[in-house]
C-alpha cells in the first residue's frame, strides 16, 4: 500500500496505532527495538517543546519570536513578501510597456530590473560569458546577479529557492493545498510513472544547457547584445498580456494538474528546478534524522510535499528536497530531525535556514545595486526604437541559432 494524504497523521491526537500505519520500509532502530511507537505515548521529556508567545510584550517582539520559532510562519511570510514583490514588478513593467507602446506619449515609468529574474536562459548565457571574459553584460545584468544568488542558495541550502521564494512554487503549493482541502488528499503517481516524469525537467534543462555549452564567446556576445535578447523581457510580458488560446489552456491544464498532484510543474517540467536540483547535490546542509531517537511515526514523510521517505533516511540527499522544513516542523521528538551540516553534523536552527535564504538573495542582488550592475545600459531613446520595431524579423527568436546583425542596425552589439 502506498502512503497517501488520506492517511495523514497531522494531528498527533489522531495517531493511528502502529499496526494500522501504511507500509513502512527500513524501520528505525527505536521502533524496531520496540520502543514507544506513538506520539501519544511519548515521554513528555522527549517531546519537542511547543513555542510559547508571551502576550505581555510588544507585537513586533512577538512577531520576531514567531518568525524564529515557527519555520512555516517564517516561510509563508517570505513567500508572501516575494509574491507581492513580483506583483509590484509586474505592475511597474506593464506601465513601462504602456509607455513604450504609446511611442512615449504615456508617462514614463522605468523598467523594473527585477523582471530579468524571469529570463533564466539569457542569464545562463550571461553567466558563461562572465566566467569566460570577466565582463558583466550591460543588457540584462540584474538577471545574472539573480541567477548567481539562486545558484549560491542551492549550493548551500538545496532547492530552498523553490519553497521559499519562487512565485510559481508558491502558487503550486497553494494549488495542491487547495486540492487537499477540497478532495481530502492529493494523488501520488506510482514510482514507474513518477521517475520518468521527473526526468523530463532534466531533459529540458539538458537541451538548453548543451546549447549554451556549445556557444563560444563571440556567439554568446552576439546573442546577449542581439535586438531579440534586448527586448526578451518585453516580448515575454506581451506574450502573457496578449495570451493566445493555446497558451492559456496549457497554463490552465498545468494549474488543474497541480491541484491534484503536488507541485506538478515544479516536480516534472521546470528546467530551472532541474538546474537547482543538480546544484543542490553539493549542499552541505541537509535534513538529518537521528535514528536512535526516532520513534518511526512517519509524520515527517507525511508532511513532505516532495514525497520523500524522510523516516527511512539518515540524511536526505534527494534532488527533490526543497528545504521547506515541513518535515522538521512535523517531527514530534526533540533533537531527532533537523537541518545539519553533513560533514560536522552541526545543527542549524530553522530560523538560520530562513535567514540565510533571505540573506543570500538580498545580499547578492544588493551587491548588484551597490556596484552599479542592477540597471542595464539601454537608454529610453533606444527602448522607444525597439518598441517601434518589435514585430520586425530582427526581433524574432532565431530558433536556437545565433543571429547575425549588421553593425548599423538598431540594437546591434556595440
Ligand atoms: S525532505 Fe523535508 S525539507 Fe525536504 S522537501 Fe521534504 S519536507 Fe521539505
Ligand atoms: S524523524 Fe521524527 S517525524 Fe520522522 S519518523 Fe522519526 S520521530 Fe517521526
Amino acid at each position: 500500500m502506498k502512503n497517501s494524504d488520506a492517511d495523514c497523521l497531522n494531528c498527533e491526537n489522531d495517531l493511528l496505532p502502529k499496526e494500522e500505519l501504511p507500509e513502512v520500509t527500513g524501520r528505525a532502530p527505536a521502533a524496531a527495538a520496540g520502543r514507544r511507537l506513538t506520539v501519544k505515548k511519548l515521554d513528555p521529556r522527549l517531546r519537542k517543546p511547543r513555542p510559547v508567545y508571551p502576550q505581555k510584550t510588544s507585537w513586533y517582539r512577538r512577531l520576531l519570536l514567531r518568525l524564529k520559532e515557527d519555520s512555516q510562519f517564517f516561510r509563508s511570510t517570505v513567500q508572501s513578501a516575494f509574491v507581492l514583490l513580483c506583483i509590484w514588478i509586474g505592475i511597474e513593467f506593464s506601465l513601462f510597456a504602456r509607455w513604450g507602446s504609446s511611442e512615449g506619449q504615456a508617462a514614463f515609468v522605468p523598467r523594473p530590473p527585477g523582471a530579468e529574474g524571469f529570463l533564466p536562459i539569457s542569464a545562463l548565457m550571461s553567466l558563461k560569458y562572465w566566467l569566460l571574459t570577466g565582463v558583466i553584460n550591460t543588457v540584462h545584468p540584474s538577471g545574472l546577479f539573480i541567477l548567481v544568488g539562486v545558484l549560491a542558495m542551492s549550493v548551500l541550502l538545496k532547492k530552498a529557492f523553490c519553497s521559499w521564494l519562487c512565485p510559481v512554487g508558491t502558487l503550486s503549493e497553494a494549488l495542491w493545498m487547495f486540492g487537499k482541502k477540497v478532495f481530502g488528499r492529493n494523488l501520488t503517481p506510482s514510482r514507474w510513472l513518477d521517475y520518468p516524469l521527473r526526468s523530463l525537467k532534466y531533459l529540458l534543462f539538458l537541451f538548453f544547457g548543451l546549447s549554451i555549452l556549445q556557444m563560444d564567446v563571440p556567439d554568446l556576445k552576439a546573442f546577449i547584445y542581439s535586438p531579440y535578447n534586448k527586448v526578451a523581457d518585453i516580448k515575454m510580458f506581451l506574450f502573457f498580456a496578449n495570451i493566445g488560446t493555446f497558451a492559456l489552456w496549457t497554463i490552465i491544464i498545468f494549474m488543474l494538474l497541480s491541484v491534484f498532484v503536488k507541485n506538478f510543474w515544479c516536480r516534472y517540467l521546470c528546467p530551472y528546478g532541474a538546474l537547482l536540483g543538480a546544484a543542490s547535490w553539493l549542499s552541505p546542509l541537509k535534513v538529518t534524522r537521528n535514528a536512535s531517537t526516532c520513534i518511526d511515526c512517519e509524520l515527517c514523510t507525511k508532511a513532505c510535499p516532495s514525497n520523500i521517505k524522510v523516516h527511512t533516511a539518515t540524511r536526505v540527499w534527494s534532488d527533490e528536497c526543497m528545504n521547506c522544513l515541513q518535515c522538521v516542523e512535523a517531527c514530534p521528538v526533540k533533537d531527532t530531525l533537523d537541518i545539519r551540516v553533513a560533514v560536522t553534523n552541526t545543527r542549524v536552527p530553522n530560523w538560520v535556514v530562513g535567514s540565510l535564504v533571505v540573506g543570500i538573495f538580498v545580499g547578492i542582488t544588493g551587491l548588484a545595486v551597490l556596484t552599479g550592475h542592477w540597471q542595464n545600459a539601454i537608454s529610453q531613446k533606444e527602448y522607444l526604437q525597439h518598441f517601434q520595431q518589435l514585430d520586425s524579423p530582427l526581433y524574432q527568436h532565431n530558433r536556437g541559432s545565433v543571429p547575425k546583425y549588421d553593425a548599423g542596425e538598431p540594437g546591434a552589439q556595440p
